[in-house]
């Protein structure tokens, strides 16, 4: 008995120890973090981070302690370090929160930040709303939608995909983002790690964070025209990885993955068991050769897909994942606690939408796009021909150009863009959303040009 005694005193003084180093830590990874924010790092550095892991790795193998545990704990302390660092982060959606408040004191802006359709909803949405009271469809769920609803999807995904979808893979969710977090919550431990490939929409990595999940970043660039390199995938797995994000068509950058790249992709997935989250909520917006992962038939890959964007229908939110239907089963168990379900009258909404013919919404994007190019082309921008999706990613050549900067100053001009920096480490770079009129885009550019040929 006094033995036992004796260890749990020893053992709470050696939890008691590990907090106060924790708070040391903490207290280091707040100053490196101001540090970064004055010399203008961002708060990742896969670098720095590799070469840490690489000395627990080795220390591990001296003191004869097990490395999968140690680099777990390790992803821990590296995300407490980002937590704290990652205060006061600029992105799209804080641009557009600001706009919104200058539109509410009576400021005009044209919004080229934000990724929402101006158009509408398809007509048959307008009549489905009109209809839904007296079709009944107002009550609680199954998690997973609606059984009618999910056999229309499966049905449309089987045919626009190329796939065979049986109900039993889709589960509906409000909005793509909601599937994204279900499924990274639900299939990835605390400490596993995710790859993303960046430039990226920035809530992976935050559903990540939220979860104790580690992200690996693979930043691409500019000049390998936004490809990853299949070497540098490789180089990030280890025994911890667990799942590899994909996003095309890609926002911010417009990319489609060459299909031989991506076929290698899914194979060194499939070689180390990686689930593969591929969100494809920009198909209907791809302007050339575009693949879906369904096509694999890979069984740990997750399709995600929403009403958002190929429908306009953002303010429904309403979306849906595609995937196994165990894995369906993890993320509905998740989606029943949080949410009850999707609410049915926008379920019966959305499935009617599915009859809509959406491909005007396809032209209109992409003659946008077209415009913004050549616009982008004669101010003298840097930019890959986006392949898909609705933005131009571009760099502006300028001297110690600072995107959050930028797109604060040109808020107070009347236009809003997306900085580079919400989408990794791209502070030269912004986003343009060809959410507009080609009026109204017109009107943008102009304003963009006019703040470029002030800065020279
Ligand atoms: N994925 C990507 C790549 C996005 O850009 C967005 C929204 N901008 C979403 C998901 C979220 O879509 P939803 O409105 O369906 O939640």
């Amino acid at each position: 008995m006094s033995d036992i005694n004796e260890l749990r005193n020893k053992m709470d003084e050696v939890t008691l120890k590990m907090i106060e180093l924790l708070k040391t830590r903490t207290e280091i990874a707040k100053e490196i973090g101001e540090v970064k924010k004055n010399i203008g790092k961002v708060v990742t550095d896969e670098a720095r981070e590799k070469s840490l892991r690489e000395k627990v790795i080795s220390f591990c193998s001296n003191i004869g302690m097990d490395e999968a545990i140690a680099t777990k704990f390790l992803n821990f302390l590296l995300n407490e370090s980002v937590k704290v660092q990652s205060s006061n982060k600029q992105t799209h959606l804080s641009i557009f929160l600001k706009a919104k408040e200058m539109e509410e004191q009576g400021k005009k802006i044209i919004h080229m930040e934000v990724g929402e359709p101006d158009f509408l909803p398809p007509k048959i949405v307008k009549d489905a709303l009109e209809k839904v009271f007296e079709k009944g469809f107002l009550k609680y769920g199954q998690a997973k939608g609606m059984p009618a609803f999910r056999e229309a999807l499966a049905k449309y995904a089987s045919k626009k995909f190329n796939a065979s979808i049986q109900q039993e893979n889709i589960i509906v969710s409000p909005g793509a983002r909601f599937s994204i977090f279900t499924a990274i919550t639900t299939l990835l431990n605390p400490g596993d790690e995710m790859i993303v490939i960046e430039p990226a929409w920035p809530a992976y990595k935050d559903c990540a964070l939220n979860s104790g999940i580690k992200v690996r970043t693979i930043s691409t660039t500019f000049e390998d025209k936004w490809d990853p390199s299949i070497e540098q995938i490789k180089d990030t797995i280890n025994s911890n990885t667990k799942m590899i994000v994909l996003n095309y068509p890609n926002n911010p950058t417009g990319k489609i993955l060459d299909e031989k790249l991506q076929d290698e992709i899914i194979v060194l997935a499939r070689k180390n068991s990686l689930y593969v989250l591929s969100d494809e909520i920009y198909s209907q917006y791809a302007k050339s050769n575009w693949k879906s992962i369904l096509g694999y038939n890979y069984e740990k890959s997750i399709v995600i897909q929403s009403f958002s964007k190929s429908h306009a229908m953002t303010g429904f939110r309403v979306g849906y994942g595609i995937a196994d239907s165990r894995i369906i089963e993890k993320m509905a168990g998740l989606e029943a606690l949080c949410l009850t379900s999707v609410s049915e009258p926008i379920q019966y909404i959305a499935m009617k939408a599915l009859e809509a013919d959406i491909s005007n919404n396809s032209n209109t994007v992409q003659n946008r796009l077209d415009m913004l190019a050549q616009k982008a082309t004669e101010m003298g921008l840097d930019f890959v021909i986006p392949d898909g999706a609705m933005y131009l990613f571009a760099r502006v050549n300028q001297e110690g150009f600072d995107g959050v900067q930028f797109a604060n100053s040109a808020l107070e001009k009347g236009l809003a863009v997306a900085p580079g920096e919400g989408f990794g480490d791209y502070k030269n770079f912004i986003r343009l959303s060809a959410c507009q009129n080609e009026k109204t885009l017109i009107e943008g550019m102009n304003i963009l040009g006019d703040i470029m040929s002030e800065g020279q």
